[in-house]
């Protein structure tokens, strides 16, 4: 494995070599491509016509098998209506079996829901594969890119309001000087 530090930002070298800098992905990459893409997605993909309408329908809300799905499936907003789906959904424990079975039952719903799913979840890239390393969720897409989940699942999981706004609160708090005083 490579681990490079990401110490050649200040780029002091003499110009004219064709040094890559190790904090750059190289062009084309999968990283820069997913960041690409995923920049695209929840900024909302141009063209304002109606049928560029990504929104679920609403007799068929997503089904999610893992809150990180909801976060990610969130981020993406229709260029026309914004928001697609009702939040929050609801997410419970789903077996393996189930969640295997989850692409074909997508496949007899309507194309404008699977639409809306694709445009979260283009399926070159996914579904993705999960690892866990070091506590810490990632998930493995298609091209080989890894998205840190774990942070994601925390923020949507259900009923974690509090565990939320105290995290804000702490994070506020130490984002101030290190001040004994509350
Ligand atoms: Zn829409």
């Amino acid at each position: 494995m490579i681990n490079k530090p990401l110490s050649g930002m200040g780029n002091s070298k003499p110009q004219g070599a064709t040094v890559l800098g190790p904090g750059d992905f190289p062009l084309g990459s999968p990283e820069s491509r997913v960041a690409a893409r995923l920049r695209l997605q929840s900024v909302g993909v141009g063209g304002e016509l109606p049928s560029d309408c990504i929104c679920f329908p609403e007799k068929e809300q997503p089904f999610f098998c893992e809150p990180y799905e909801e976060e990610i499936a969130a981020k993406v907003k229709c260029p026309l209506h914004g928001d697609r789906f009702q939040q929050p959904a609801y997410v419970m424990y789903v077996s393996k079996w189930r969640r295997e079975k989850e692409p074909a039952r997508r496949q007899r719903l309507s194309p404008q829901h699977q639409k809306a799913w694709n445009a979260s979840f283009p399926p070159e890239l996914w579904p993705a594969e999960e690892e866990m390393e070091g506590g810490k969720l990632f998930l493995r897409l298609k091209d080989g890119t890894r998205l840190l989940a774990y942070e994601l699942e925390v923020r949507a999981s259900a009923a974690t309001s509090s565990i939320v706004s105290t995290l804000g609160r702490a994070a506020g708090s130490r984002a101030g000087l290190e001040n004994p005083v509350l």
